[in-house]
């Protein structure tokens, strides 16, 4: 009879083993401390702290609007062509590492675009970026580009900027909104919106994260969106509950994100059981791991403990797969890889 320990160290060794895609992830948000210091310092950046240590405590953030003043200074460490292409080839190393084969890659243009790069450099070292991860460690990595809804400077730039991106082999996927909800409202993008969908863009939103569901609405209604980025907040309308579960829109949750911004009380389940419960299509992600002491094994790891069974983490890490923006053809191969592992597991852990 396996035991309880016996059985969370199985969970927990299944959870890394399994193969698995991310499709909620920001470039600039995984990036860890160190990197972003050592950058600085190259780049003559000055960042608000003193020494090295001082930043990485400044780099656990203490609530939602500090987790965006952190990003923005992040952000700004961030300069050279050779910085965005260690950047995502680092990030493939680490996503490889916990067998993700493929991660669908937020990136902010308008911060690297206002400091000085131009469109085909940032376009450029993210490609050979991904090239070389694709290369040194066998896991793909596209982008979807975020605007900062906050952020005015730019703006305009983001769509030509994926445009450019979708040109190049689909290395940029589609289009995001993201940052501080209130006060932003999507119908503000509708219009960038409609122009990237015409553009064959797929399009994404940040919604009912720390906005309720007038949010997520606007995301459907204006925007056409998708996927809908966290959407956690959709519980507080049964309507909207509906209407997700029956049209199937995914949405992107990241359980440590919300417990560190607070949006989920530390010490409640996490509401994405709600959503699971009620049919809403869900996809597990670790949206900013460094900067919320994460990762994407921690993530189903959290859920293990909050009492999910390793059947119900491997129906959410089939349905991450089937949520991502892949091409039916390369969707087909990891789709037989995912089957090649159940089979394998079934074979091997019966009694768990
Ligand atoms: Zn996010």
């Amino acid at each position: 009879m396996i035991g309880e320990r016996e059985n969370s160290d199985a969970i927990d060794r299944l959870i890394r083993a399994m193969p698995k895609v991310e499709i909620h992830v920001h470039l600039e948000g995984a990036t860890g401390p160190d990197t972003i210091w050592d950058m600085a310092q190259r780049n003559n950046v000055d960042l608000p702290a003193g020494s090295r240590q001082e930043w990485r405590e400044f780099y656990e953030f203490r609530d939602f609007a500090h987790f965006i003043e952190v990003y923005i200074s992040a952000t700004s460490a961030m300069r050279t062509p050779q910085d965005f292409e260690q950047m995502v080839r680092d990030f493939a190393g680490r996503q490889a590492a916990q067998n993700i084969r493929y991660s669908e890659a937020y990136v902010s243009p308008q911060f690297h675009l206002d400091a000085g790069l131009s469109q085909e450099e940032l376009l450029d070292a993210l490609a050979a970026g991904s090239d070389s991860g694709w290369s040194e460690h066998k896991s793909r990595v596209r982008f979807i580009a975020d605007i900062s809804r906050q952020t005015e400077m730019r703006r305009d730039d983001v769509l030509p900027f994926a445009l450019a991106g979708h040109e190049r082999g689909g290395l940029v996927i589609g289009i995001g909104i993201g940052g501080i909800e209130e006060g932003h409202p999507p119908e503000q993008f509708e219009t960038i919106f409609a122009e990237a969908r015409r553009g064959g863009l797929h399009t994404v939103a940040h919604a009912g994260e720390s906005a309720g569901p007038a949010s997520v609405w606007g995301a459907l209604r204006s925007l056409h969106a998708e996927r809908i980025g966290h959407g956690i907040r959709s519980l507080e309308d049964p309507e909207l509950i509906a209407y997700l579960r029956d049209t199937r829109i995914p949405l992107e949750v990241s359980p440590n994100s919300n417990y560190r911004t607070k949006l989920v009380p530390a010490g409640e389940p996490h509401p994405i059981r709600a959503l699971v419960d009620a049919g809403v299509y869900v996809t597990v992600n670790s949206d900013d791991p460094p900067m919320f002491s994460t990762d994407l094994n921690n993530e189903y790891l959290t859920l293990a403990r909050q009492g999910f069974s390793f059947e119900e983490l491997w129906q959410l890490n089939l349905a991450t797969l089937e949520a991502s923006f892949l091409p039916e053809n390369e969707k087909a191969v990891l789709r037989q890889e995912w089957m090649a592992f159940a089979d394998k597991t079934e074979a091997s852990s019966s009694g768990l």
